[in-house]
């Protein structure tokens, strides 16, 4: 079974959601516990650390960034967030703060299973330390600097090749803005959207086959990007 029997918590507090992704999930195979609050949530997660949280950003009794922090505070596995509609900025506050990856109220039940399949694949699938990296038709030797595409070498300037790796890197999993300006440019520098947007740009030029509709970087509108995972 894909879903491999692992074990998943969801922190929410409408009970209607929580029967619904417990019914759904345990469908899928998963193991389901819920929590119905931050408390209840933290507690159940240290008791028995769960190998994906699914966690609603609106609960009654503690923001869910704070949910979010204390439990980056230890635990490493994927975080899901559930966020509404009119929360976009928490959204991005909550990828900020070590989420893994969202989906927006109302959800379908197969977006939240793609999801999570992406997220435990990064976490149980981790290849071997090898140091090429191989994604659809694009090739990157680390060890070497060498980026191939069908087999071609291109050149990619310092900052495309530091782009690049750090979002294969996460393949799968949503990128801020404000995390690739900080892993690619460094914490004391306040480079503006606009200039990643730049970057992006002229690096999708160089990989995509077709830059207007890209395979490999995804724009997550308003959040950042994604790039594809296979
Ligand atoms: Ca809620």
């Amino acid at each position: 079974m894909e879903s491999g029997g692992y074990h998943i918590l969801v922190i929410e507090d409408e009970q209607p959601i929580r029967r619904f992704l417990r019914a759904s999930l345990e469908d899928a195979g998963y193991r389901v516990s819920e929590a119905a609050s931050g408390v209840d949530g933290l507690r159940a997660a240290a008791g028995q650390p769960p190998d994906v949280v699914v966690l609603d950003l609106g609960l009654p009794d503690q923001d869910g960034q704070d949910v979010l922090m204390r439990l980056r505070e230890w635990y490493r596995s994927p975080i899901l967030i559930l966020s509404a509609r009119d929360q976009e900025a928490q959204k991005v506050q909550a990828l900020d703060h070590g989420a893994d990856d969202y989906v927006t109220k109302p959800f379908s039940m197969g977006e939240l299973l793609a999801r999570l399949r992406v997220a435990l694949r990064h976490a149980h699938h981790v290849g071997p330390e090898g140091t090429t990296v191989l994604i659809g038709d694009l090739e990157v030797d680390l060890a070497a600097r060498i980026v191939r595409v069908q087999g071609e070498p291109i050149h990619l300037t310092p900052i495309e090749y530091k782009l690049l790796t750090t979002m294969m890197k996460h393949a799968g999993k949503v990128l801020t803005h404000r995390f690739l300006l900080r892993e690619v440019w460094g914490p004391q520098d306040s480079q503006e959207n606009h200039y990643l947007r730049v970057f992006v740009a002229g690096l999708r030029r160089k990989i995509e086959e077709d830059s207007a509709r890209p395979r490999y970087i995804l724009t997550e509108q308003g959040v950042g990007y994604r790039f594809a995972s296979e």
